[in-house]
């Protein structure tokens, strides 16, 4: 009688681990970020533009996803129809 089943995906978590990697967010994949000044260098170069690495991939323009997403099959509900595994 129960139209809803476990989704077989998350285990019924209706989250998953995200381990895939994903373009990083604050340099935008470069791998750097433009700032307007650096602190170290002399001042009459301070207003130059600046690139260094993104401090959040590391400069490598790619980070990890979030720790956990809402599960892809089931859409965070933990459960999915019946019918939408019946087809096999
Ligand atoms: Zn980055
Ligand atoms: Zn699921």
């Amino acid at each position: 009688m129960d139209d809803f089943i476990s989704c077989p995906l998350c285990d019924g978590r209706g989250t998953l681990a995200n381990t895939s990697l994903q373009r990083c967010a604050r340099c935008h994949g470069r791998g750097a970020i433009t700032t307007t000044f650096a602190p170290h260098t002399q001042p009459v170069l301070g207003r130059m533009p600046w690139e260094s690495a993104c401090p959040d991939c590391r400069g490598t323009g790619q980070r990890y996803g979030p720790a956990v997403v809402a599960c892809a099959m089931c859409s965070g509900h933990g459960t999915i129809p019946r019918a939408a595994i019946a087809v096999n």
